[in-house]
């Protein structure tokens, strides 16, 4: 059975991606402390190094290189990713999806696009919300209103923003965060929907 959608347990997989910029850190944390769907933030495991005021095994799980290889030829990687090219490497693990599951809570996966379909393909009932900025959607007009930029310039723009976009059609939910108590309550909605989908099948 797929886990995920287990309709016994009502557990669930919530995955929330999206560009830098669109404020999914600010999101994620409102989400953790107000939704009304307990929601258990898996904590990913990264090579990058910590950055001033993270704390290990609370921020990130910061692992050197060769223990993320040695986790990861031992199947303990539920998803995994080099981001943005970078040369640092992601992950979820195993064990952080099941902390979620034994704490009766669903968990909350906040993980790049490459990520993300990795737990589609593995979940297909995953709860899947890509968060945008109201700037993407709004791009070519902007872009076109200001009347300065050469065409040139536009269509690489353009291109990246259509990319995103594209990406963004993966994801079961598209939420533009243009206002975050707004945002923060829309998502609300989405995972009170499918709470509620539990209950009826309960
Ligand atoms: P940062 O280094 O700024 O904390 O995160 C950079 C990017 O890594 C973010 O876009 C975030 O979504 C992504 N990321 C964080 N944890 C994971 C993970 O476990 N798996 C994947 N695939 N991406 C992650």
């Amino acid at each position: 059975m797929n886990q995920s959608t287990d309709s016994t347990s009502g557990f669930q997989i919530v995955v929330i991606s999206g560009p830098s910029g669109s404020g999914k850190t600010t999101v994620v944390s409102r989400l953790e402390r107000e939704s009304s769907v307990p929601l258990i933030k898996s904590i990913s495991a990264t090579t990058r190094p910590a950055r001033v005021n993270e704390v290990d095994g609370q921020d990130y799980y910061f692992f050197k290189q060769e223990e993320f290889d040695r986790k990861r030829e031992a199947g303990e990687f539920l998803e995994y990713a080099e981001v943005h090219r970078t040369g640092y490497w992601y992950g979820t693990l195993k064990s952080e999806v099941d902390r979620a599951r034994k704490l009766n809570g669903w968990a909350l996966l906040e993980i790049d696009v490459e990520g993300a379909l990795n737990v589609m393909q593995q979940y297909p009932g995953a709860i899947t919300i890509f968060l945008t900025t109201p700037s993407e959607q709004e791009f070519e007009r902007r872009l076109r209103d200001r009347g300065t930029e050469q065409e040139e310039v536009i269509q690489r723009r353009l291109q990246t923003a259509r990319q995103e976009l594209k990406s963004a059609n993966l994801y079961k939910y598209t939420v533009i965060n243009d206002h975050l108590d707004r945002a923060v309550n829309e998502i609300q909605e989405i995972l009170h929907h499918h709470a509620g989908e539990h209950c009826e099948h309960a």
